[in-house]
């Protein structure tokens, strides 16, 4: 046996994380526990959640964020660009600062003109 704790755990938080990503629709509130132990599990042996998931994990009541489903995206260009990510389980909002280049920027900044409404 070669794998170390932290692979063991690795591998059992890969299998939660799905198992919560199949079930999410028929069972939220399954897919919640999950969510819960893979992070129990990721604590205990401090790994970090991966990184495919970290952004779709409510940290407040563990739901999984599935954007029009679960959560709410919406991109904030005010200031520094960001996305506000809204659990629509309870309310919890993240906020993930964008690193834009310049010319993404103008682009944000273009769409923002043309979705103004008419008049
Ligand atoms: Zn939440």
């Amino acid at each position: 046996m070669n794998y170390t704790a932290k692979q063991i755990a690795k591998k059992r938080i890969q299998i939660l994380l799905q198992q919560a990503t199949q079930v999410h629709k028929t069972n939220p509130a399954l897919a919640r526990s999950y969510v819960w132990s893979a992070r129990k599990i990721a604590m205990a042996v401090r790994i970090r959640l991966p990184s495919e998931y970290k952004r779709q994990i409510c940290k407040k009541c563990n739901t999984l964020l599935v954007p029009g489903e679960s959560s709410r995206v919406r991109v904030r260009p005010q200031r520094e660009p960001h996305v506000v990510v809204t659990c629509l389980h309870c309310g919890n909002q993240t906020r993930i600062p964008l690193k834009l280049k310049n010319k993404e920027k103008v682009r944000i900044e273009q769409n923002n003109i043309q979705n103004e409404a008419p008049r």
